[in-house]
């Protein structure tokens, strides 16, 4: 085919630019050539380009959905821990990670633990996952999309933004917790989950179940019913983890050779004030502290 008129390869590149083929113009030289050399017959030559046209639709078309999706960064299945969070089965997961048995039907996966334990890993990890298995996500933190849909309330395109979210299999609302009481105030949450329920599904990774949730729902009744969808075909994860961050740190430590009789404990009325006004956080935040909160001591 590289010998064939320079005005013919022209043209084929005019035809499938138009079909919109950019694979096949990429590629067909080569093939043709391959399948001159090695006598193939034609129909052999034309699937053979079509199938690399089709790969290529499919990578193009996830890496759109990726990009779309806004995921975190570097948070996949193959580097999350398992071992870490002993009551997640991996194999449930890999099978969540497919997709088919519960998207098709809008259920939902709620993922509760506190700060540090790797829910917003494991959300995002089993987002990426579904993506790649040609599903769409979109992966939020719970008070932006919040946010956006005051917004559209105040516009009157409350119910057009909802809608628009439809083209998402999964919408992951990263840290319920801190949604504000004054955010709550318009229910735009509630109005999300009722126009999702049995259709659409929804991904929630909160530091408290539901007996907190008051805080983030207008009223009680609004909050029972909230709850009531979203757990009526649900999957939920307690990951009553220490946080993984921590752990890590000192793993890390005691593998450079400190010997664990280091642990010593410190400073209980500074950790002490610290877990009460904001739990693991603030102790995380604590300078030249590792803490094992459940063990109550701290490494210097
Ligand atoms: P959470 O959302 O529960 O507060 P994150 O998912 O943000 O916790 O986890 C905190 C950090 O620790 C992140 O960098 C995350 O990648 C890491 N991490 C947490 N749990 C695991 C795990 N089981 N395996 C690997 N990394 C983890
Ligand atoms: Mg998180």
């Amino acid at each position: 085919m590289r010998n064939a008129p320079a005005i013919d390869a022209a043209t084929l590149s005019t035809l499938l630019n138009e079909l919109r083929l950019p694979a096949i113009k990429v590629l067909w030289p080569d093939f043709a050539e391959r399948a001159d050399k090695e006598g193939w017959p034609a129909a052999r030559f034309l699937s053979v380009i079509a199938e690399h046209e089709l790969a290529e639709r499919d990578r193009r078309r996830i890496e759109r959905h990726l990009a779309e999706a806004r995921l975190p960064p570097g948070k996949t299945l193959d580097s999350f821990d398992f071992d870490a969070v002993p009551m997640v089965s991996k194999a449930q997961v890999m099978a969540i990670a497919a997709g088919d048995s519960w998207l098709a039907k809008g259920a939902n996966i709620l993922l509760f633990g506190p700060p540090g334990g790797g829910k917003s890993h494991l959300a995002a990890a089993i987002g990426l996952a579904l993506i790649e298995n040609g599903w769409r996500v979109l992966f939020m933190r719970t008070t932006e999309l919040v946010q956006k849909l005051q917004v559209a309330r105040r516009e009157l395109q409350l119910e057009s933004a909802i809608a628009k979210l439809d083209k998402f299999d999964l919408l992951i609302l990263d840290d319920l917790a801190y949604v504000t009481k004054d955010q709550a105030e318009t229910s735009v949450l509630f109005e999300l989950i009722s126009a999702r329920y049995e259709r659409r599904s929804i991904m929630i990774t909160a530091n408290q179940p539901f007996g907190e949730w008051n805080r983030v729902f207008p009223d009680p009744a609004m909050t029972l019913a909230a709850v009531d969808r979203l757990v009526h075909h649900a999957t939920i994860f307690e990951m009553n983890v220490e946080s993984y961050r921590r752990r890590s740190a000192i793993e890390a430590k005691r593998q450079r050779g400190r010997p664990a009789s280091f642990a010593t404990m410190r400073n209980a009325a500074e950790i002490d004030a610290a877990r009460q006004s904001e739990p693991n956080e603030a102790l995380a935040a604590l300078p030249g502290l590792n803490c094992s909160l459940r063990m109550g001591y701290c490494l210097i």
